[in-house]
């Protein structure tokens, strides 16, 4: 069985994914995620897959597949991380102060499943001012379908 097949029956058994320990993520999660979503690590910057992309559609939460940015609120940023302005909701994420590396940083989790997916800043673009950088491998992409 594949992981991905695993890790969605993982979730139908599991009403709140709040809730999993990560003993059992580490179960179901490819490596490299369960390292950033339960981990809080960081994938080197201008390597994640999304970090230039411009396509049109949603990006979703890789661990728990909770919807949390629309392409229309990304923007190119140069910090070597996909980089959007806005979330699709208040709700999408939780905000966490996080004064790990000797810095103070707001640190950004999935608001369904908890896991880290990166860090916002006060220095994007207008209309928000805000810049959420995000971790390529925490994120899942849908396609927008044009004939929906
Ligand atoms: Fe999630």
């Amino acid at each position: 069985m594949k992981t991905e097949e695993k890790r969605a029956g993982f979730l139908e058994e599991n009403k709140n994914p709040a809730e999993i320990s990560n003993e059992e993520w580490k179960k179901v999660l490819p490596k490299e995620v369960y390292h950033i979503a339960r981990q809080k690590g960081t994938e080197r910057p201008g390597t994640g897959k999304f970090y230039q992309h411009n396509e049109v559609g949603t990006y979703y939460c890789a661990v728990c597949g909770n919807p949390l940015f629309r392409s229309n609120g990304k923007f190119n940023s140069s910090c070597g991380w996909p980089s959007f302005f806005e979330p699709i909701s208040k709700d999408s994420l939780i905000y966490l102060e996080d004064n790990s590396f000797g810095m103070k940083r707001t640190e950004v989790e999935c608001g369904k499943c908890h896991s880290h997916l990166g860090h916002v800043f006060e220095d994007g673009p207008a209309p928000t001012g805000l810049r959420y950088c995000i971790n390529s491998v925490v994120l899942g992409f849908d396609k927008a379908n044009e004939e929906k």
